[in-house]
């Protein structure tokens, strides 16, 4: 039966891979960002063969009679990567979260809202970034669905890196559930309730086929956390499978908790003290913020009916991100790029996701380092490094072209993706 199964595969794998499109395709870059390096060089061609980059190189080795994709007048780019995302969860600017979920897991369905997730999935592509790292509120394993739908070519969207649902302590961040109502938060949460069942949970997970662990370190403004001890048996079993872990995290007890149990990633970190960046940069742990742009800030508060005076507190919000963020880069704490932007504010979720960059420019971050956290060290912190966030030899073909300049008028240039190319294939030209 075994033997039987083992030929099937190779059949298949076969099978598949004559049907791939295998023609050669030059794209001349007038400008180049090599990610890893973290320069832009002039004139540079890349060889695309299929879904594979075969080679970056000078014009003149431009065969014959190629087919060219001149983009001389632009910067060229690596796909981008959003490492914080929510495709499968919408809330108005005036929605409260908890009312909002409860109201989502009993009157939409999961069909309606994988549908609903699907378009905003695309709108990534639209505004150049090729894959998300997507970390749960997908109910049961829509998020994975998802991923396989695009994989299989079935509907058109960015790589997702699935989390599955979020592992966290009793309640998971629905507040204000009625103890008889506790049941609906399974249907979007992972509970765990001790170091057995936090082994269990990335058992199930993995058997779900997830591409990495999310947990909640704490659940702010609920107000149960994970044990240290149920976070390394999370960690723990997860890297045992290859998993790597990835954790929610407001408060500063609980993120010092969680890279003391040995997770990959902080994710927020909003009141991250000194000592707890000093051990992330010690124990390499990166941090993605996840605050929003002045510009975000503004048309959020209107949304959600603040007066012009009742936003005082978007300056001190704005000071403390800026802050931290800044002290970060200082201790040498590594800086991946992500959006965490799941309220409708106009636009499509990929516009409202680039909102990241504007953001953290405005922090006092480099153009190029922005790019970088959002590229190559992005990549790099998913294990997918030679495949995606680089333009090399042998990573997929996920390319993008920006028109402007990066160094002197970014926040223009970023948001005017002029050329999208994922795996190969040409979606915006
Ligand atoms: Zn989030």
């Amino acid at each position: 039966m075994y033997k039987l199964f083992a030929l099937l595969l190779v059949f298949i794998c076969s099978q598949s891979s004559t049907f791939a499109q295998q023609n050669d395709i030059y794209i001349k870059a007038g400008l180049l960002y090599d990610s890893e390096q973290n320069v832009l060089i002039k004139n540079r061609v890349i060889h695309v063969k299929g879904n594979t980059i075969q080679s970056v190189g000078a014009f003149n080795s431009i065969p014959e009679n190629a087919d060219i994709i001149d983009l001389t007048e632009y910067t060229v780019l690596p796909g981008l990567i959003d490492a914080h995302t929510h495709v499968l969860f919408s809330q108005d600017a005036t929605e409260d979260f908890s009312e909002h979920s409860i109201h989502s897991l009993t009157m939409e369905s999961d069909a309606l809202r994988t549908l609903r997730g699907a378009k905003r999935a695309k709108s990534y592509l639209d505004v150049g970034i090729t894959s998300v790292k997507d970390l749960g509120n997908s109910g049961l394993f829509l998020d994975v669905a998802l991923r396989d739908a695009i994989n299989e070519g079935t509907i058109e969207g960015p790589r997702i890196f699935a989390s599955g649902p979020i592992l966290a302590a009793t309640g998971g961040q629905i507040y204000g559930v009625s103890p008889k109502h506790q049941d609906l938060i399974d249907l979007e949460y992972r509970i765990i309730n001790g170091v057995e069942d936090a082994k269990l949970a990335v058992r199930e997970h993995k058997n779900q086929n997830v591409d990495l662990i999310k947990i909640c370190a704490d659940n702010i403004p609920n107000n149960t956390h994970l044990s240290i001890a149920e976070m390394k048996a999370i960690v723990e079993t997860a890297n045992s499978y290859d998993l790597s872990v990835v954790a929610h995290s407001i408060t500063n007890q609980s993120a010092w908790n969680a890279v003391q149990a040995g997770v990959n990633g902080i994710e927020h970190g909003f009141r991250l003290a000194d000592s707890t960046l000093t051990l992330m940069a010690e124990k390499k742990v990166f941090l993605v913020p996840t605050e929003n742009s002045r510009t975000y800030m503004n048309i959020y508060g209107k949304l959600a009916g603040y007066e012009e005076e009742d936003l005082d507190w978007v300056d001190n919000y704005m000071q403390m991100m800026k802050s931290r963020l800044t002290r970060a880069i200082q201790k040498g704490v590594t800086i991946v790029a992500g959006s965490d932007n799941y309220t409708a504010i106009g636009g499509t979720r990929g516009e409202s996701s680039r909102d990241m960059f504007r953001a953290y420019f405005e922090a006092g971050m480099s153009p190029l380092d922005i790019l970088q956290s959002a590229t190559y060290i992005s990549a790099l912190n998913l294990n997918m490094a030679n495949d995606i966030g680089v333009i090399k030899s042998n990573a997929k073909a996920d390319i993008i072209a920006v028109k402007g300049s990066i160094e002197t008028d970014f926040i223009n240039t970023v948001e005017h993706v002029e050329f999208v190319m994922k795996d190969g294939q040409v979606y915006t030209d």
